[in-house]
């Protein structure tokens, strides 16, 4: 999965990624909840260093339950949300599956912070993948 493109929904944001994915999964954390609209996001993160980002994009910053600073980016002409940092993991870019090119290149590995994932949301905890209660030990 390297040479990742993909952007926003209406075009005006475009991105690039040429690092090796670190880990892809279904994330059910309430923030997840309420930048997707839905029962998770689907995300995948990269090294910061290989994304290219063109096109003007707006961040808003909340405090996840970890205690990280999250940033969250997103096209401010269309709202589609596009990726996120997080103080707790500097070096990382998280981009959401679904603003592929080619969300088909996807490749979950695990689903987190099943905790707050909601009753209607389960079907992603039964596919099969390892699940974590919260975040994962990285590293
Ligand atoms: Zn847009
Ligand atoms: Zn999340």
């Amino acid at each position: 999965m390297a040479d990742l493109k993909g952007g926003c929904h209406c075009g005006a944001v475009r991105y690039e990624s040429s690092g090796d994915v670190i880990f892809g999964g279904h994330c059910q954390c309430t923030d997840c909840q309420k930048n997707s609209g839905g029962g998770h996001s689907s995300i995948f993160a990269v090294p910061k260093a290989g994304v290219n980002v063109s096109g003007e994009t707006k961040t808003y910053e909340v405090t996840a339950d970890s205690g990280s600073t999250v940033g969250r980016t997103f096209c401010p002409s269309c709202g589609g949300p596009l990726y996120t940092e997080t103080s707790g993991l500097p070096d990382v870019m998280i981009l959401k599956a679904g603003s592929l090119d080619d969300p088909g290149q996807f490749e979950p590995g695990m689903v987190i912070y099943t905790k707050s994932g909601k009753g209607w949301d389960q079907d992603v905890v039964k596919g099969g993948l390892p699940t974590f209660e919260a975040m994962p030990p990285m590293g």
